[in-house]
C-alpha cells in the first residue's frame, strides 16, 4: 500500500499549509455524500538538471477549473496560485518525483442544489516514474463508461470514478491486471484511469473524443507522434477490432505509457522493445524528465515568488 501521509506531512488546504493529520473537513459535505468533487492527477518529476518539474501544470489546472464549470462548482482560484501552492506543497514535503492530488469539494448540503462556495485541498505524495518493463493482461470489463448523456465525462468528477472502482475490482478479482472499458455504444473506450493507444503496421488508433475523458498524457502522445512521424488517427473501434491489433497501450498521468501483454484471451503478437508505442513510450520518458528550460521539455513555470521553507 502506498503510504500517502505521515505526521509531518503538508498540505495546502483552502490557503494555507497545513498538517495532513490534523486537517479536518465538512462530513455534512455534499462531496462526500454524492460523489460531488472534482479533482486532478498530476506528477511531478525531478529532471535530468535535478530541478522539480510538475508536469503539464498548467493543462491540470485548467482542466480542474473546466470540470468545476461543468459541475456548477464556484472557482476562484488562479492556474498560476495554484501552481504556486503546489511547488510549495512539494518542496515543505521534500518531494521531486511525486503525485500531486488536488480536489475541489463542496460545503455541507444534503440537498441537490449549487452552493456558494467551494474549498480546495492539494495533497502530494511520493511516486517513482515508471521503469516500462512490465506488461498488462488487461480484461474487456462488463462495465461501461458512464454515459455522456448522464454525466458530463469530460468532467474529471469524483462520482464518475465508482464506476473505474468497480471495473477495476472486476478485472483484478478475475486475476487480470486492469480493466478495458467501453462506451454506451460497444466501442473500445478507456481503463479506469487511462487512454488507450493500439499499434497496427506502425500505425497508432486511439477512441475518438466524445465518450471518454480527454487525458492529457492521450494529447501528449498526439504530439510526440507528430514530432515522430508516427501516423495516428483518432476514430472509433470494436474490441474485436482492436483484437487484430499488432500491439496496444494505456496512456495517464499516473501509467504513464504502458503496454498490453493481453486482452482477455488475445495475445498482442509484437514484441514490445519492437513496436512503435515502445518508441513514444521512450519519448514520453524523455520528455518527463527533461528541464523545464530546454526546448523538449519547455513548460511554462510559474514565478515563484516567495517560497517559504518552514512550516
Ligand atoms: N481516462 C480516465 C478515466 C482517467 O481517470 C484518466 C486519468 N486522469 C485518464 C483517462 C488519463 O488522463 P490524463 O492523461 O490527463 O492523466
Amino acid at each position: 500500500m502506498t503510504n500517502y501521509y505521515n505526521n509531518n506531512t503538508i498540505l495546502f488546504l483552502n490557503g494555507e499549509f497545513v498538517k495532513a493529520a490534523e486537517a479536518k473537513m465538512d462530513l455534512y459535505s455534499q462531496s462526500l455524500h454524492y460523489g460531488y468533487s472534482v479533482f486532478e492527477g498530476i506528477r511531478s518529476y525531478k529532471t535530468t538538471n535535478g530541478e522539480t518539474k510538475i508536469f503539464k501544470a498548467v493543462e491540470h489546472y485548467e482542466r480542474l477549473k473546466n470540470s468545476a464549470a461543468a459541475m456548477n462548482m464556484p472557482y476562484h482560484w488562479s492556474t498560476e496560485e495554484l501552481i504556486n501552492a503546489t511547488y510549495d506543497v512539494l518542496a515543505k514535503n521534500n518531494l521531486q518525483d511525486a503525485y500531486i492530488r488536488p480536489v475541489v469539494y463542496a460545503p455541507a448540503n444534503m440537498k441537490f442544489d449549487v452552493n456558494e462556495q467551494s474549498f480546495i485541498v492539494i495533497e502530494a505524495w511520493a511516486m517513482q516514474p515508471f521503469l516500462g518493463d512490465q506488461l498488462l493482461r488487461i480484461m474487456t470489463s462488463s462495465f461501461e463508461r458512464p454515459n455522456p448523456k448522464g454525466f458530463k465525462i469530460h468532467a474529471k468528477a469524483a462520482g464518475h470514478y465508482v464506476n473505474s472502482i468497480l471495473a477495476s475490482q472486476e478485472a483484478k478479482a478475475a486475476g487480470y491486471d486492469e480493466a478495458l472499458l467501453t462506451d454506451m455504444n460497444g466501442f473500445a473506450a478507456e481503463g479506469p484511469g487511462a487512454n488507450l493507444f493500439y499499434e497496427k503496421d506502425g500505425q497508432l488508433f486511439t477512441p475518438a473524443l466524445g465518450n471518454i475523458l480527454p487525458g492529457i498524457t492521450r494529447a501528449t502522445v498526439l504530439e510526440l507522434c507528430k514530432e515522430l512521424s508516427i501516423e495516428v488517427e483518432e476514430k472509433f473501434f470494436s474490441i474485436e477490432e482492436l483484437k487484430t491489433a499488432d500491439a496496444a497501450f494505456f496512456c495517464g498521468t499516473a501509467a504513464e505509457v504502458i503496454g498490453f501483454e493481453s486482452l482477455d484471451e488475445y495475445k498482442f503478437p509484437m514484441k514490445w522493445n519492437d513496436s512503435v508505442s515502445r518508441k513514444i513510450q521512450v519519448a514520453y520518458k524523455e520528455l518527463v524528465a527533461a528541464p523545464s528550460n530546454s526546448p523538449r521539455g519547455g513548460e511554462p513555470q510559474p514565478h515563484k515568488a516567495n517560497l517559504v521553507e518552514e512550516v
